[in-house]
């Protein structure tokens, strides 16, 4: 998309708005095409702080014509809108979409564009040191955790994070806290918290925990010495039930083993424990959408859309029941009447899936994580309505099938 096709109305402008998905919202209507009947979850798609990133990035398109303008990363975790500032000239500092040399070509006046996830302190303070103008789109719910890790570090805790190692938002939760002189360990889940657990309540040496998590951990930590105060905070696109879970249990480990220690009942040990939940409304409420559409009458097929990296959108996958079969798509052309194309998420890796479609009239629900456009959205629903060899009326003539 080109940026003159961006500017429309005020309210139009920004925020790949699609006319069905507009009216599906409104009516909670299902979309039936042929065989298949669509429905989408209440809530889904753009939340508030990717809709503000991404304008964020037009304005800045707008207001500096004949200047170089960079984004650090992915400005959100989706294909089609890192491609559309792309082909608006916006180049990439690192990631998948790098431009050869990377940091090395940004200059002096250049305009570095900061993504919805933050940004590692050291990247700040190169752009700082070369003078770049800096647009920082950083989403005001990933500050949450960044705040509550300065006061962790001040309190002398280390700080345990639930999220994904190598995520933006985590890295860059990491390099504050390496920043402040603290100590940081991720937690990728259950069994990685269950190893923190065994050693902690007296099971299981400490020591092996610091090659354990080598790669998960800062890097002059060390398990024996860094564990005596636990401060916990998650990425915040993280499955809520599955954070609240590790919190619990990491909680109950420390408590147990302070008891122990100071042989003193469980209750009356010191608080050598905080936690705070971090996880943003909007991933909160797309979960929840899921759960409501999904969990009392699961669907025949539940398909997420939304890019491979978007730790919100796998996450929506997790929280999904289907009769079937759940697929997480990244693009409207992943869908075919023979096959899906889809990311599987045991291996991470994407895979294709032949004969998906079940005979029959199909019940099918539909979400999308948050960095997932309408435009998208409803682009899939007329793709699934190919697939049965039908098509979807538009919304004025209330969005059924021919
Ligand atoms: S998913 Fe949450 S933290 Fe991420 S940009 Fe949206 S509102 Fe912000």
């Amino acid at each position: 998309m080109r940026i003159e096709d961006k500017y429309g109305s005020p309210d139009e402008r920004y925020s790949y708005k699609s006319a069905l998905i507009d009216w599906m919202r409104r009516t909670h209507e299902p979309v039936r095409a042929g065989r298949i009947t669509v429905r989408i979850a209440e809530k889904l798609g753009f939340c508030w702080g990717v809709d503000r990133a991404v304008a964020m990035v037009w304005d800045a398109i707008r207001k500096n014509p004949g200047r170089r303008l960079w984004l650090l990363n992915q400005i959100i975790h989706n294909p089609k809108v890192n491609e559309d500032f792309r082909q608006n000239g916006v180049q990439f500092i690192f990631g998948k979409y790098a431009e050869p040399g990377g940091f090395n070509r940004v200059q002096k006046g250049d305009v570095v564009i900061i993504p919805a996830f933050s940004a590692e302190v050291e990247h700040l303070m190169r752009m700082e040191a070369i003078g770049c103008e800096i647009v920082d789109t950083t989403c005001p719910w990933v500050e949450k955790p960044h705040r509550r890790v300065r006061k962790y570090v001040e309190e002398g805790c280390t700080v345990v994070i639930h999220g994904q190692p190598g995520h933006d938002e985590t890295r860059a939760t990491c390099s504050l806290v390496d920043s402040l002189h603290g100590k940081w360990l991720v937690l990728r889940g259950h069994e990685d918290a269950d190893l923190l657990c065994a050693a902690l309540r007296g099971e299981a040496p400490l020591a092996p925990l610091r090659g354990r998590f080598l790669q998960q951990s800062s890097r002059d930590f060390d398990p024996e010495r860094d564990l005596s105060r636990i401060g916990m905070v998650n990425q915040t696109t993280m499955l809520a039930t599955e954070s609240a879970e590790i919190a619990k249990k990491v909680g109950a480990a420390v408590a147990a083993r302070d008891a122990s220690t100071l042989r003193l009942p469980v209750a009356k040990a010191p608080a050598s424990f905080k936690d705070f939940d971090t996880i943003c409304p909007a991933t909160q409420d797309n979960q929840d959408a899921v759960i409501a559409l999904t969990g009392a009458t699961p669907p025949d097929l539940f398909l997420v859309l939304g890019g491979y990296d978007s730790s919100n959108t796998a996450n929506l996958l997790r929280a999904a029941h289907a009769r079937y079969g759940t697929y997480h798509v990244q693009e409207p052309s992943s869908i075919a009447a023979d096959a899906i194309r889809h990311r599987d998420p045991t291996t991470g890796q994407e895979a294709i899936t032949y004969g998906w479609l079940p005979s029959g009239p199909l019940q099918i629900a539909l979400s999308a994580g948050a960095s997932t456009p309408d435009t998208e959205l409803a682009a899939v629903i007329r793709k699934l309505a190919e697939a049965v060899g039908a098509s979807v009326t538009e919304p004025q003539s209330a969005a059924t099938a021919s």
